[in-house]
């Protein structure tokens, strides 16, 4: 199963699931991606992600109000 194919379907299980997603542009390529916003009384998510079309690795945030931040590592790549 592709990348972009596990993907899709981590996607549509939250969404079945019922758990809110905040959408967000991959900071490389600008894909329109998803990621589950935390309730209210949560720490906001930080995830290390890496682009199911890029490819790409990077640090994304997600507050309860469905706000996002993504950032590239500094640094050496
Ligand atoms: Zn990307």
């Amino acid at each position: 199963m592709s990348r972009l194919q596990r993907y899709a379907d981590y996607v549509s299980t939250l969404r079945a699931a019922g758990v809110p997603l905040a959408s967000y542009a991959c900071p490389y390529c600008e894909h329109v991606l998803e990621a589950r916003i935390p309730s209210g009384d949560e720490e906001p998510y930080d995830t290390l992600t890496v682009c199911p079309h890029c490819g790409c690795l990077f640090m994304q945030w997600t507050w309860a109000d469905g706000h996002t931040e993504t950032k590239r590592p500094g640094g050496v790549a």
